[in-house]
């Protein structure tokens, strides 16, 4: 998979990193879209008292599920969007009819289901 990774404060590549493989309750997401927030930049500047690097950076995504692990609920294809500012609590977005929820974590967050089609 390509992604944007921050290896030390004002180092950002593009890489080319293995695919990932979802362990027990965790999935993979083929991310279809993604944004840097304030917190990218940051970590990017400063860096993160919670995150060490090497990090990828685009932790708010939208995408579908690519792989599901053991016992996590969830379908393959489904849509799904991160939710690492929103409360573990149904939130409805009006602009995209995209539901976030408390979900297991994946290695870069959080996730919620969206509708499937
Ligand atoms: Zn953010």
């Amino acid at each position: 998979m390509r992604a944007l990774v921050c290896e030390s404060p004002g180092h950002v590549v593009l890489r080319e990193l293995p695919d990932p493989e979802p362990g027990p309750g965790e999935v993979v997401v083929r991310v279809e879209a993604t944004l840097t927030c304030g917190t990218d930049l940051k970590l990017v500047r400063r860096g993160h008292p919670k995150v060490p690097f090497p990090t990828v950076l685009g932790h708010e995504f939208c995408g579908r599920i690519l792989h599901v692990g053991a016992g996590a609920p969830f379908s393959e294809g489904e849509r799904v969007t991160s939710a690492v500012s929103a409360p573990a609590a149904t939130v409805a977005s009006a602009a995209t009819d995209i539901r976030t929820s408390a979900a297991p974590r994946s290695t870069t967050g959080s996730g919620g289901r969206g509708p499937s089609s």
